[in-house]
Order: C-alpha cells, then structure tokens, then sequence
C-alpha cells in the first residue's frame, strides 16, 4: 500500500475543511470495506485519507411522519438491516442491507460508502502488477477498454446493493462542501459511465438519504443473483416497491436495477403495465422485457455470461413483483 497521511476530524465543518484543502488528493474513509481493498491493489493512491468515523451526527436514523425517513451516511450495513422501523415501514431497504456482502462487511460498510462504491470490472479490479501486464484499461491508467474495444466509455459495473433499493423509493441525497448543503435526487446522481460514476465533486461528503414520507410502508424487496450467496457482490439486481390496496391490487410500483449497467437505473414503464391490473403471466413477462432493454451488461465478471445476466435481471424483476404483491402485512 503507497503511503498517505492519515486525518481524523470530529465534525462535519472539520471534515469538509481537510476536503477542501486537499481535494482530489484525498479519499473520504467510512468503513474502509472498498477503499482499503482498492488502495492495497494500488487501485487508489491517496496522499490523504480523510477518516469519517468520528461524525457521530451522521450516525442517526430518523423518521418523521411530515419530513419522512433520513439515514445517515455513517449507519452501518447491520443496523440498517435490523432496524425495526426500516424493517417494517421501509422492507426493501432492508431487504437490500441485509443481502450485502456477508456479516463482518456489513457490520463495517456504511450506508454513505455503499452509495459510493467504485464501479467494478474484471480488468480493474486486480493488483497493479496484473494490470500493468494486460496494459491497464480506460478506466485507470491505460486508454483501452477491454470490455468494449474501440470503445470511449468505460463499462465497469455498479455493483451496489442499496442504491436501487432507495431508488425504487425515489429517495434524495444530502451532501455537504465547501459551497454549503445540496440535496439531489439519487435518479441525478448516479452518471451511467464508469469512470465518472457520480454527480459529486472531490470536496463533497455525502452526509445522508431521505425517503419521503408517502413511501412508509410501501412493501417492497431486493433479490439478487450471485456466485456465493455468502458473500459476493451482485451480478445482477433487482429492488421492487409497491403500494397496494386493501383489494390486493397496486396503486404504485417502481422497480430498479444493479450491477447491469455503469449506474443502477429505475425502469420505466413499469407502472403503466402494474398498476390496478391483476399480475398475469403475460403482465410479468412485459415486465421481464422492459428489465432487460434498460440492462445493458457487458463482459465485466468472469463468473456468468452477459446474456445469463440479463435474462436473470429480468427473471428478478417477475419474482420481485410476485413476492412484493402477495406479502401481507
Ligand atoms: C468481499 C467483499 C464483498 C462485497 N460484497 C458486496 C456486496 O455484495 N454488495 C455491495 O453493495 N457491496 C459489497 N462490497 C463492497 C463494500 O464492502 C460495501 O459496499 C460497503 O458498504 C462499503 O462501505 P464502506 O463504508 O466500507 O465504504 P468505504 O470503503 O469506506 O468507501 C467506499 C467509497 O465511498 C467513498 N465514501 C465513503 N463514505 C463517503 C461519504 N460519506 N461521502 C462521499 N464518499 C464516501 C470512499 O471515499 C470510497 O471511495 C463487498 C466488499 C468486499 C471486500
């Protein structure tokens, strides 16, 4: 691992502050579960790593029937997963937490540095040594794609598990800099492109989300595919919320995807096949084929061909709506 200096502020003001003096030469800390791993491969170099885990005012999670759900960016993994209130009101973002990883990763990710994983790839996530021998890639210190030769944009997957959970309850994020607060729509801020990722400058923090106050108690759950279910990151992804009527019909869905494309991404269409309709066997399969245009996986994992992926997305999205529909309450 190259050698950086290590600061550890005690408030968001301090943190911003070190941010904004060393910008692009630093790289924020929370749990450490991506970072260290990226900066072991040399992946990431930082001169200065900023430490979070003193912020205790990003810790909370809070819910307000007039401001809605706010989750901050330094709750862990585990403790959204068990939380009673997310359990109950807001199922899908459980659903999602609790299926990252395995239990030590959960109990050091944060929900902050989940949100901002780096995009991942098989010719990127490698140590310098093979990268160097497979002359590097678009995404880091070469000017080939591998993936997509010929190719200007860069492919590398996300492969978060919570982002499309709280983009299927359209939730905003907060971020702080040396500009003062903003808080932008998730659908915003991730950019579908490997290499820019998202829509946050090298002096913000992402201090939290929110989730308004009319998806409480929408139902909802995140299924994923992937190789050890012990463990490993998705390979494909997908988080359904629902609003449903006494009758059992939907009032409202959303749906979105992971680790199919550079971003996660709400599907469209979806709701004007769904809603007030019985889910028939011809409705699901309409949504199965909206699920697979907006998925466009290409070969970065070794571990399941591009069309398993995305005919599985598509297979996620129909037991999702299945299961999101005959839950009771
Ligand atoms: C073996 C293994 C399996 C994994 N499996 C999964 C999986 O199945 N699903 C999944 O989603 N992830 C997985 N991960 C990735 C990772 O562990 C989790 O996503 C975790 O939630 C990352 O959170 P963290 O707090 O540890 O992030 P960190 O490593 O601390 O940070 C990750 C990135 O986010 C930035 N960052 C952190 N906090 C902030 C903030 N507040 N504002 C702005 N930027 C910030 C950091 O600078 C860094 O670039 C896995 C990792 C490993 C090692």
């Amino acid at each position: 691992m190259a050698s950086f200096r290590l600061h550890r502020p005690q408030t968001l003001g301090e943190a911003v502050r070190l941010l904004e003096e060393h910008g692009a030469q630093a790289k924020l800390l929370a749990g450490g579960s991506d970072l260290v791993v990226n900066m072991r491969m040399r992946i990431e170099t930082p001169a200065h790593v900023i430490d979070l885990s003193r912020l205790d005012e990003l810790r909370a999670i809070e819910f307000d029937p007039e401001r809605g759900l706010r989750i901050g960016a330094l709750v862990r993994l585990n403790e959204l997963a068990e939380d009673d209130l997310i359990r109950l009101r807001f199922p899908v973002i459980a659903s999602a937490a609790s299926q990252v990883a395995g239990p030590n990763i959960r109990n050091m990710g944060t929900v902050g540095g989940n949100l901002c994983l780096d995009t991942r790839c098989v010719y990127y996530n490698q140590s310098y040594f093979w990268r160097k021998a497979n002359g590097f890639c678009l995404k880091k210190d070469g000017a080939i794609c591998h993936v997509a030769p010929g190719g200007k944009r860069c492919w590398a997957a996300y492969s978060g598990d919570l982002a499309p959970a709280l983009l299927a309850l359209d939730a905003a994020i907060d971020i702080a800099g040396p500009r003062g607060e903003r808080s932008v729509k998730l659908a915003q801020f991730f950019v579908n492109d490997g290499i820019k990722k998202y829509e946050l400058a090298s002096d913000e923090i992402v201090c939290g989300v929110r989730v308004a106050p009319e998806f409480a108690d929408w139902r909802g759950v995140y299924l994923k595919y992937r190789v050890r279910s012990s463990v490993d990151y998705p390979l494909a992804g997908v988080a359904v919320a629902a609003r449903v009527r006494e009758d059992g019909l939907c009032d409202d869905v959303r749906v979105a995807i992971t680790a199919v494309n550079p971003s996660p991404r709400l599907v469209d269409g979806v709701r004007e096949l769904v809603i007030g309709q019985t889910l028939s066997a011809e409705t699901l399969e309409q949504v199965a084929e909206l699920v697979r245009r907006t998925a466009k996986p290409l070969r970065t994992t070794v571990a399941a061909s591009t069309s398993y992926r995305r005919h599985i997305v598509g297979v996620l999205a129909k037991r999702g709506l299945i299961e999101t529909l005959k839950a009771q309450r």
